[in-house]
């Protein structure tokens, strides 16, 4: 399959290095080709992008809901067949990829609903005959920046907002999963986009930065690692420009001694294992009660031992493999270290010898909080352990931590529950259900390190995707 970058409304080859898109199960295998797009190239999305936004902007938001609608009903027809393209790119199982590729088709919808939704508000004023109108413009050029881990879905939450509220998008989707992005920009055109609303460039960190750097971008919208999203911040910092950043968790399991043991079991080996471990809000510190944390953990080594793991094609197959050699290498390095630290290997010890990036489930019996793991985002199938005497400890263990995106807590005490609602510092909290998971209607993205600027999703992106004007409407003298 060869892949085009999408500029002013025309598909081009692109003048950058030629790149090849594999399998990470298969990594002989090419799923896609094609060329980035070079400097010359994003210069000319970015003028295409501000040469459609007036018009765009000023077309009724019901004709932007149309688009989106339209795009939403070909992305669902396209469900399995694009499922099992994302699977063969990134890795995750093929269940796994047609519900991503459904939850951005839901979001096409929700964001597409924005126009039968209020859009501003309205206040008294004290002079007689006037009225205060606070009414939603488009920041104008989005320039959006996506990770590799949810190929679709993460750029149409991105995206569906930008569209929906008017503005224009200049769009670089992570290199390592390029075919889900056209195929995602191939429905929106087919769905009636007008020419240069949206452009995608494929490219690298060079590619990211030119967009930052761009005068023609209004604002940056980027979700990716801590590291990568805090150099985003300081330039746009610099340039006065509005950013969002949603960016990188160690997100903690919190098992209490009243819990549902292997109901607890269950969800936090979802957390910490399903797409690998390859997601922002995954588990991979858990913090169980002392006096349950045997009979916990024996279930949780046990379901890791059991997990099948394989091509992610496959039927019943339960983890795929990591989406590239540095992924695999960075998490095996990682638990290596965490042993050598003093680990101990719960399940998952062995590596895997065999062809693509397959790490084992891995859980790890931590010596305390003073080891690396504790600290740093491996972004794969490991989860590490500490016991805690109490609820007070195992809060303020799982507070200790300079990400803060999301949390689980399993107990059946509503007491406990809310005073977890109270002291825990994320931006999502999941009580009794794994860690990962969100729905598109509801604000979604970290605190900490974690994330920076108005949240993702539901009305929430409204605040990052327009901005207010306040209007004193006084009556005719
Ligand atoms: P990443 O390496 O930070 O890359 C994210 C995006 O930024 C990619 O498109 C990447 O391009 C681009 N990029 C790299 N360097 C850049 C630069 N200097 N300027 C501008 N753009 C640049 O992250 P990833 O490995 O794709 O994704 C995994 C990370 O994302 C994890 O840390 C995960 O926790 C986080 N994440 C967070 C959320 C959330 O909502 N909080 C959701 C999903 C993932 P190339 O990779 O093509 O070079």
């Amino acid at each position: 399959m060869d892949l085009l970058n999408l500029i002013g409304g025309r598909w081009v080859e692109g003048d950058g290095e030629e790149f090849a898109d594999t399998n990470p199960a298969r990594p002989s295998e090419v799923v896609a080709r094609g060329r980035f797009a070079s400097a010359a190239e994003v210069e000319r999305a970015v003028a295409a992008a501000r040469a459609a936004a007036p018009e765009w902007a000023a077309s009724p938001h019901h004709a932007r809901a149309a688009v989106l609608v339209a795009a939403a009903d070909l992305v669902d027809a396209a469900a399995e067949e694009w499922g099992a393209e994302l699977a063969r790119e990134e890795g995750k199982t093929l269940p796994e990829a047609v519900a991503e590729v459904r939850g951005s088709a839901r979001i096409l919808r929700y964001y597409a609903g924005e126009a039968d939704r209020e859009s501003g508000e309205i206040f008294a004023s004290p002079r007689p005959g006037e009225n205060v109108l606070v009414v939603r413009k488009p920041i104008g050029v989005a320039g959006l920046i996506t990770p590799f881990n949810f190929p679709i879905v993460i750029p149409a939450w991105k995206i569906a907002p930008a569209l929906s509220y008017g503005n224009t998008v200049v769009w670089k989707p992570s290199s390592l999963v390029p075919l889900l992005a056209y195929r995602l920009a191939q429905a929106l055109t087919s769905a009636g986009l007008p020419d240069g609303v949206l452009n995608l460039v494929y490219g690298e960190a060079e590619a990211g930065s030119a967009i930052v750097d761009h005068p023609g971008v209004d604002a940056i919208s980027f979700t990716g690692s801590t590291a990568v999203g805090r150099a985003v911040i300081a330039r746009c910092g610099e340039l006065g420009k509005p950013v969002q950043t949603e960016m990188g968790g160690k997100n903690a399991s919190v098992v209490l001694a009243d819990a549902d043991l292997d109901h607890a079991a269950e969800q936090v080996c979802l957390g910490a294992f399903r797409s690998t471990g390859q997601k922002c809000t995954a588990t991979s510190r858990l913090i169980v009660a002392s006096p349950v944390a045997d009979e916990l953990l024996e279930r949780v080594a046990e379901r890791a031992a059991r997990l099948v793991v394989g091509d992610p094609l496959s039927p019943g197959v339960e983890m795929g493999p990591l989406v590239s050699s540095a992924a695999r290498d960075r998490v095996t390095s990682g638990v290596a270290r965490a042993v050598d630290e003093g680990a101990k290997p719960l399940a998952g010890s062995s590596p895997y010898n065999g062809e693509g990036w397959f790490v084992p489930p891995t859980v790890l019996d931590l010596p305390g909080t003073g080891v690396d793991f504790w600290r740093t985002e491996l972004f794969g199938p490991v989860v590490g352990v500490v016991r805690a005497s109490g609820t007070e400890e195992a809060l303020g263990l799982a507070n200790l931590s300079d990400h803060g995106l999301s949390a689980a807590i399993f107990t059946r005490d509503l007491g406990v529950a809310l005073q977890a609602v109270e002291r825990l510092d994320v931006g999502v909290l999941h009580i009794n259900s794994e860690s990962a998971g969100t729905f598109p209607y509801v604000p979604f993205g970290g605190v900490k390190q974690s994330g920076f600027g108005p949240k993702e999703q539901g009305r929430a992106a409204r605040e990052f995707f327009t901005h207010t004007m306040t209007v004193y409407l006084g009556a005719p003298a």
